[in-house]
């Protein structure tokens, strides 16, 4: 049987509180949120922008949304998890912080924001899972611990998944940092000798201490590193490889695994919000925000897989390319591949169209 995927056409461009009101609307008349109940805690998962990116999902939605969940005498608040890499993500001081700069303050969406896994990203709940590679995964225990949970994704194209969405946000983005740790421990980076410049920027910002320099030369003691990427990120001089044929489709199965570890938690008190606006090359970590496809809509579904694989297929339509030829040259449709080996969701969908 095909699970049903409701979508919520945009404009190009079109305001955001003109697509809030489209989807409070749509919320309302089909009592999107039946499943919480009075006194619940109900966590809005998001991403909140990395510092310079623009095409993370707009406060003006989980306000509205924040404002029904209490209608229903719950009590919603703003959840993320700290990166593993450096920067103002990688705990939760400085993370809320950018989350407020961003316009995720109280003042604006009515919500508290609390991290899910604490103030440096260790507090975790495991979750057994019927997955291949692993039998039990790690997870943000706030995400556990909440009664509710509404998993609001914003889709772009990924440098190491493909694309980015509901499972992204869910496998890596409610991994604790040991869980993120066990997904990036198969990417390997090594440095291009001849074009390291010996800035020393990788230094700065390895997370690990993994990377000295040697005769003005970095080194990466691949020992030490735990495939974080930042490496890759920070480097302007196109200084650092990674073998990607080699870990990105490990990397997107074992991110559909903890995906799996939240859904299995959350069971039928969940639902999953992808937005298909300000879609871009980069997820919502990276700076050097570029549009590269109209804007299309919101999908909303009770099955992140099913949310995704029409997620996908409905870029994919829009620009009349495969995003492989949008965003990133590797396999992208690994995550919806494994979800079906490992019997997580459903693939099969049925859009309808929401007027
Ligand atoms: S950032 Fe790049 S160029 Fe600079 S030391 Fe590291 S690898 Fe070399
Ligand atoms: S060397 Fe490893 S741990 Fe250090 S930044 Fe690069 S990928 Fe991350």
């Amino acid at each position: 049987m095909k699970e049903i995927v409701h979508f919520i056409p945009v404009a190009d461009n079109e305001a955001d509180e003109e697509i809030a009101r489209k989807l409070e609307a749509f919320i309302v008349g089909r009592d999107l949120f039946s499943f919480v109940q009075a006194r619940e805690l109900v966590a809005f998962k998001t991403h909140f922008g990395e510092e310079g990116t623009e095409g993370f999902v707009r406060p003006v939605h989980f306000r509205m949304m924040g404002r029904l969940v209490k209608k229903k005498h719950a009590l919603p608040f703003l959840t993320d998890t700290a990166t593993l890499y450096s920067g103002m993500r990688n705990q939760a001081v400085s993370h809320i912080e950018l989350a407020q700069r961003h316009g995720f303050g109280f003042e604006n969406t009515g919500l508290p924001l609390i991290m899910a896994d604490g103030l440096t990203g260790d507090e975790e709940l495991e979750v057994a899972i019927p997955g291949r590679i692993y039998r039990q995964v790690k997870i943000a225990s706030l995400i556990i611990k909440a009664q509710s949970l509404v998993v609001v994704s914003h889709f772009t194209g990924h440098l190491a998944s493909g694309f980015g969405a509901a499972l992204k946000n869910m496998g890596m983005g409610c991994a604790s940092r040991r869980g993120k740790l066990a997904q990036h421990s198969t990417a390997t980076p090594s440095v291009k000798k001849k074009k390291c410049t010996g800035c020393g920027a990788c230094l700065t910002w390895c997370p690990a201490q993994a990377i000295t320099l040697a005769d003005q030369v970095a080194r990466i003691d691949k020992s030490a590193c735990i495939g974080c990427g930042q490496c890759l990120t920070v480097c302007r001089f196109d200084a650092i490889g990674y073998n990607w044929s080699a870990t990105y489709e490990q990397l997107q199965r074992k991110i559909v695994e903890h995906a799996c570890g939240v859904a299995v938690a959350k069971g039928n008190k969940a639902v999953y919000i992808n937005f298909l606006t300000r879609i871009s090359r980069d997820c919502d970590c990276m700076s050097g925000y570029r549009k590269i496809v109209p804007d299309i809509g919101i999908l909303i579904g009770r099955d992140p897989v099913a949310l995704d694989a029409a997620s996908l297929d409905l870029v994919e339509q829009r620009a009349g390319r495969p995003l492989t030829a949008l965003a990133y040259d590797i396999p992208h449709r690994v995550q919806i591949d494994h979800a079906r080996d490992i019997g997580f969701g459903n693939p099969e969908y049925e859009l309808v169209a929401v007027s």
